[in-house]
């Protein structure tokens, strides 16, 4: 694959923007990678570890003639560093980021960005519950879904460019109007989390009370709670104080099913929850036949548990 930009900008430098350096240098993407990250101590890590070819110390050099910026910082933060940047952009550059929510971030950037530069605001489907420098790896975005949300009247050759740019990091690439990835993003991610960090609290109650047994017989379903409520807590601050409505409409849909469920168990109904576990199965199998999950038991860790 060759140079899709001369210079890329990596603005925030946790696990996303690490794991896009390490696609963009797998595929050699981009002539230099630019990195900046507001703690010294992010910034001396990347330096440590070779995480972009220059690390700098301020924002504004970062950005200097950059020809694609990605703004890689929690949701909350990023209209706060497109008003840093914006007065230093390179005149046809493209402004893009990773958030895990569009709708917000396209109402606090884009009015800070001049109008000669392309904003195609873009969210990679793919994550861990790790955050920092440290814990990108290449193979993050391979064969997942990266959505571009771009603006009605944004240039189609600057959207084409980003496209090729995700694709060659290892991603499939579609676009989506900015609600619309709200909505999807708050069953398939956002509402799933709150549950899991729900659970994960309701146990550690429980957890106090019988001694730590939650702990010690922790099972699969548990564990894999956990591994969810493990994520960034800023990060997921920022994804339900900024996609707010779609986030609590799942939430009713949900706490309505959990009560007919609730019922089901009460009265004894056997055929609902049959009927209602048949249908969720079959979601697990489409998911891996999508190729987005490993059919391995317990997720391959190679551990059995009940
Ligand atoms: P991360 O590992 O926690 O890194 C966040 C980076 O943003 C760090 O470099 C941090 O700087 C910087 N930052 C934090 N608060 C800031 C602020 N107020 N102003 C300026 N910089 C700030 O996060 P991440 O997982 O890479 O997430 C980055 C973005 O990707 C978020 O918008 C998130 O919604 C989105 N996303 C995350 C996932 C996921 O699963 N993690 C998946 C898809 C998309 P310091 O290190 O100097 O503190």
């Amino acid at each position: 694959m060759s140079v899709i930009y001369n210079r890329v900008a990596l603005v925030g430098l946790g696990l996303i923007a690490s794991s896009m350096f390490w696609a963009i240098k797998r595929k050699g993407l981009a002539g230099q990678v630019v990195g900046y990250a507001r703690s010294q101590e992010t910034r001396d890590t990347a330096r440590r570890i070779g995480l972009c070819d220059v690390v700098t110390d301020t924002v504004t050099a970062a950005v200097d003639d950059a020809d694609l910026v990605v703004l890689c910082v929690p949701v909350g933060a990023m209209g706060t560093v497109a008003k840093q940047i914006a007065p230093h952009l390179k005149p046809g550059a493209t402004i893009t980021d990773v958030g895990s929510v569009k709708r917000e971030v396209i109402e606090s950037v884009g009015p800070h960005l001049p109008a000669n530069v392309h904003f195609v605001p873009g969210h990679p489907i793919a994550g861990t519950e790790h955050s920092g420098p440290e814990s990108g790896f290449a193979e993050l975005f391979d064969n997942r879904w990266c959505l571009l949300v771009p603006p009605k009247d944004c240039n189609p050759v600057a959207v084409a460019r980003l496209r090729s740019f995700w694709e060659g990091i290892g991603s499939n690439v579609d676009e989506m109007d900015a609600d619309h990835h709200d909505l999807v993003l708050a069953v398939t991610s956002h509402a799933p989390h709150l549950i899991a960090y729900t659970m994960v609290g309701v146990a550690d109650d429980l957890g106090r009370v019988t001694d730590s047994e939650v702990i010690k017989y922790s099972a699969a379903g548990f564990r894999d709670f956990t591994r969810i409520a493990a994520s960034d807590p800023t990060m997921w601050r920022d994804v339900f104080l900024t996609n707010k409505e779609a986030t609590l409409e799942i939430l009713g849909r949900f706490t309505e099913e959990l009560f007919a469920l609730q019922r089901a168990i009460r009265t004894g109904d056997g055929d609902h929850l049959h009927d209602y576990f048949t249908r969720t199965r079959a979601i697990r199998r489409s998911i891996i036949e999508a190729g987005q999950d490993t059919d391995a038991p317990d997720f391959g860790r190679g551990q059995s548990a009940s």
